[in-house]
């Protein structure tokens, strides 16, 4: 019935729209070939650094680096338990697991899809080590009440900050909240790198000289190692590319906000869940997501119509065959299955247009009437 697609992200829209200064930032890293640890990787770390207001930021690598590092930098490691949610992507879990310890899966507030503060408290036994809260959706977890679980238990708090570039809790923005944060700058992030790359942000010195010297080798200069590390530097032509985008992040995150609340005007009516946001909270809204029983019929009516909606994330983290390990079952994160079962995400990037946003809602209205 329609020939124009409205994809869930529009990558190429946004490249249009910067192409000749990212073009430009390209050719003169190309024209250096300082392509490791080249000087736009610290030009965008103190900028990065200074947008979220940490004191530091150290730009790493590939997939969940940024997480697997700064848990090794707070000295998590085997024997040890992290606490953290099963409504999420599988890296927040595997860089816990990479390090050698166990994640322990907590279940999430039903409003807010975040930690339940509550449920965190009851899974620190002495050998928890930290407290890894999800962001999930661009909107911040209740950082007042997992800090004060994590005071009390005199725990450090990592952020998974992957979809949450630019939120605040209390006016503070993420990359700030806890000790320290992990950003991811995939593709399709809010703020996101032309191939993999990601960051850690924190205001403990100490710790961000840690990420820094674990991503390059443990090495402060060319041949002295000084602990054994990794090769997780964030590369040049990324770095530079960041560098661009982030000048116009606030207003690509302005673009979404004005549109996840068109988005729940427009769908008020109807018998769907919309997004509840803290008082607290500011979102940033990486992903606009709805829920509804009729789920899998919805997704599979807006996908019929060229509408890219997607799940995020049908599977639990604690139901997933790579952690059979943990002996999970059915109804243990009763809050958190739910979610998976029912929740949609609908197409929102900061170039959608009115006309592309009614004709989702369209889609949608036809379907409540179905
Ligand atoms: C994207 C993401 C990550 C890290 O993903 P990479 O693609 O490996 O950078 C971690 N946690 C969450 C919640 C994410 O969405």
């Amino acid at each position: 019935m329609s020939d124009v697609k409205i994809p869930l992200v529009d990558l190429t829209a946004q490249y249009a729209s910067i192409r000749p200064e990212i073009d430009s930032a390209i050719q003169r890293v190309l024209d250096s070939t300082n392509f490791i640890m080249g000087p736009q990787v610290k030009s965008v770390e103190a900028a990065f650094a200074d947008y979220c207001g940490a004191a530091v930021c150290a730009g790493v690598a590939s997939g969940a680096a940024a997480l697997d590092l700064a848990l090794r930098a707070l000295g998590v490691g085997s024997g040890h338990e992290v606490v953290t949610v099963a409504h999420t992507f599988i890296a927040t879990a595997e860089a816990i697991s990479a390090t050698g310890a166990k994640p322990v899966f907590v279940d999430i507030d039903p409003r807010t899809y975040t930690m339940d503060p509550d449920a965190l408290e009851a899974a620190i036994t002495p050998a928890t080590r930290a407290i890894l809260p999800v962001h999930i959706y661009g909107q911040p977890a209740d950082m007042d009440a997992i800090k004060r679980v994590a005071a009390r238990h005199g725990l450090p708090v990592l952020e998974d900050a992957a979809q949450a570039h630019g939120a605040t809790w209390n006016g503070v923005r993420a990359g700030a909240l806890g000790t320290a944060a992990c950003f991811s700058f995939y593709p399709g992030k809010n703020l996101g790198a032309y191939g993999d790359a990601e960051a850690v942000t924190t205001s403990d010195l100490q710790l961000g000289a840690q990420v820094a010297l674990l991503r390059d080798h443990g090495r402060r200069s060319k041949y002295l190692h000084e602990v054994k590390g990794y090769g997780e530097r964030l590369d040049t032509l990324q770095a530079a590319v960041l560098e661009v985008k982030l000048a116009h992040l606030d207003r690509w995150t302005a673009a979404r906000r004005r549109l996840a609340a068109r988005y729940s005007a427009l769908l008020a009516e109807f018998e769907l869940e919309i997004p509840y946001v803290a008082p607290q909270a500011d979102p940033v809204w990486h992903l606009y997501v709805v829920r509804t029983p009729r789920r899998d019929e919805l997704l599979d009516a807006l996908n019929r119509q060229g509408i890219g909606a997607g799940v995020h994330y049908p599977v639990p983290l604690h139901l997933q065959p790579a952690y059979a390990e943990l002996g999970h079952r059915p109804g243990d994160l009763p809050v958190s299955e739910q979610v998976a079962a029912t929740c949609v995400s609908l197409p929102l990037y900061p170039e959608m247009t009115d006309d592309q946003q009614d004709r989702v809602v369209e889609a949608i209205a036809a379907f409540m009437a179905s």
